[in-house]
C-alpha cells in the first residue's frame, strides 16, 4: 500500500527522561527509569540537544512545535532552554515555531517566568483543582500533597502574564466534580483546560483496571456536565474558556482536521526523543517494541515515515467492529490507541467508549447548532472582507474593467451600480 509520506511538524522531547521531583500516584513515566539501567538520573546532554534541535529546524516545514515533557523538563535548569532557543534560532530558516512546557510547576520561579513569557512558551501546568482532589494523588517526594506550590506557581505565572494550559487528570475520584474542577480553574484565571482521563492497568492483575482510573461511565457524566458549563459561559455565540477536546471535536463538525491526534484517523503523526537520543512512536508508547531509532545515528523524517511508525499508526486505524457501525465514528475516530490497548475488559474498544457515547448523545445537537453559526459567520466575514476591497478600489477601477469582486462581469454592471 502506498501511504502519503509525513512531514516532521511536531516533536515532544523528554529531555530529563522520566525523573521527576514528585511522585503521583496515578504517573505511568516514572517506571520508564527501568528501560535505561545504566543511568540513575537522566539528562539530555547539549550534544543530543543541539542534534535533536537541528534535524528538527532543517527538516520540518513553515511551521513546528516543540512540546517539552518528562517525567519533570524543569529538572534541566534554565540554562539548557536558553540553549533551546539558541539553537531553534541557529537552524531554523524563518519557520514559526512554537514551545509547550509541560511540568508540575514546582521549581518554577520568576527567572522562569520571565523566560517563559519573553520566548511565548505555551506552559501546560499539572493541576488537578480544588486541595482535596490535587492532593489525592500529586504528592512530594516526601509524601506531602504537592497543592498549594502548585498555587503559588500557577499565580506566578498568570501574574507574569505567562500563557497557561490547566492539564487536569481525571481519576476515579475527582470524576465526581466537574463543576467544582471548572470554577475552581476558571477563578484562579485559567481559562485553558485539557482534561485527561487516567487509565492505566493494576500490575497486579492486568486484567483489572487500576483504582485509580475514572471509570467510564461516571467519566461520560463527567464530560457532558463540562460541556453545559463551557456552553453557559459562551458570549455572542463564542466561548470564554477554552477546552481542549470540546475545542477539538468543534473542528470536525465544521469539516476541518482537529489539533488532537486522539481524533485522527491514524496516530504516527509525531515522534518522541528521550533523553539519551532514543526516539519512540509516542508518549504513551515509550516501549522497547516502539523504539524507532536513535537521534546521533538516523534521521528524524526517515523514522516518522519508517514502517514500524506506520504500523504504530496503523493500530489506531484499525478499529474494532463496534466503532465502524457506530454513528459517532466520525466525530471520535475511535479515540486515543492508548485507551484502547489499556482496556482490561473489551479487547480493542476503547476504555471510555460509553463516557463518549454519552457525550456525542448529550452534546451533538448544540454543536451542530454552534456548527452553522459559525459557517454562517464565516460567510458574513467574507462579505464583509469583500465589499470593503470593491469599496477600496472603486474610485480606481474604470466602469468597464472587469468587477474586483471577481463575479467575471463588467464593474458598471455589477457593484458600481
Ligand atoms: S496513542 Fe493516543 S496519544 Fe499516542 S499518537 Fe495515538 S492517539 Fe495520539
Ligand atoms: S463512541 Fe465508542 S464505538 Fe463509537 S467510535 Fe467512539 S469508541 Fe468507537
Amino acid at each position: 500500500m502506498h501511504l502519503p509520506s509525513k512531514h516532521l511538524n511536531s516533536i515532544l522531547v523528554k529531555p530529563a527522561g522520566p525523573d521527576c521531583n514528585m511522585v503521583c500516584t496515578y504517573c505511568f513515566y516514572l517506571k520508564k527509569a527501568n528501560l535505561f539501567p545504566d543511568a540513575r538520573i537522566h539528562r539530555m546532554t547539549e550534544v543530543i540537544l543541539e542534534e535533536t534541535i537541528r534535524q528538527v529546524m532543517t527538516q520540518s516545514g513553515e511551521r513546528v512545535s516543540f512540546g517539552w515533557q518528562g517525567g519533570e523538563p524543569t529538572l534541566m535548569g534554565l540554562p539548557f532552554f536558553e540553549n533551546v532557543v539558541e539553537f531553534q534560532k541557529r537552524y531554523g530558516h524563518g519557520q514559526s515555531t512554537g514551545n509547550g512546557l509541560q511540568t508540575n510547576g514546582i521549581l518554577i520561579d520568576k527567572n522562569w517566568t520571565k523566560f517563559l513569557r519573553d520566548y511565548k512558551f505555551l506552559v501546560g501546568l499539572s493541576i488537578d483543582g480544588p486541595e482535596h482532589i490535587h492532593n489525592r494523588y500529586r504528592f512530594m517526594r516526601n509524601g506531602q500533597g504537592s497543592w498549594s506550590r502548585v498555587i503559588d506557581r500557577a499565580k506566578l505565572l498568570l501574574d507574569a502574564d505567562v500563557a497557561v494550559n490547566a492539564l487536569t487528570v481525571v481519576n476515579n475520584y475527582s470524576v465526581r466534580f466537574p463543576q467544582e474542577i471548572y470554577d475552581f480553574h476558571k477563578n484562579l484565571g485559567l481559562k485553558y483546560m485539557q482534561f485527561i482521563p487516567c487509565v492505566e492497568l493494576e500490575p497486579k492483575d492486568p486484567t483489572q483496571a487500576a483504582p485509580f482510573s475514572a471509570p467510564s461511565k461516571e467519566y461520560g457524566k463527567f464530560l457532558c456536565k463540562l460541556f453545559d458549563l463551557w456552553l453557559a459561559d459562551f458570549i455572542n455565540n463564542k466561548p470564554t474558556t477554552s477546552v481542549r477536546f470540546f475545542d477539538s471535536v468543534f473542528f470536525h463538525y465544521v469539516d476541518m482536521e482537529p489539533p488532537e491526534c486522539t481524533l485522527l484517523p491514524a496516530c504516527g503523526v509525531y515522534v518522541v526523543v528521550e533523553y539519551n537520543g532514543d526516539v519512540y512512536s509516542c508518549d504513551f508508547f515509550v516501549e522497547p517494541e516502539w523504539k524507532l531509532g536513535n537521534i546521533m545515528e538516523g534521521n528524524l523524517t526517515e523514522m516518522l515515515n519508517s514502517d514500524l511508525q506506520y504500523s504504530f499508526g496503523l493500530m489506531k486505524a484499525t478499529l474494532p467492529t463496534v466503532c465502524k457501525n457506530c454513528r459517532w465514528l466520525r466525530y471520535c475516530l475511535g479515540g486515543c490507541t492508548k485507551n484502547r490497548t489499556r482496556n482490561p475488559q473489551e479487547g480493542s474498544i476503547n476504555k471510555f467508549c460509553k463516557s463518549y457515547k454519552m457525550f456525542f448523545e448529550h452534546a451533538d445537537s448544540s454543536l451542530r447548532d454552534l456548527a452553522q453559526k459559525w459557517r454562517r459567520q464565516q460567510i458574513l466575514e467574507e462579505q464583509k472582507a469583500i465589499s470593503q476591497y470593491t469599496e477600496e478600489r472603486r474610485i480606481k477601477v474604470g466602469r468597464n474593467e472587469p468587477c474586483p469582486c471577481g463575479s467575471g462581469l463588467k464593474f458598471k454592471k455589477c457593484c458600481s451600480k
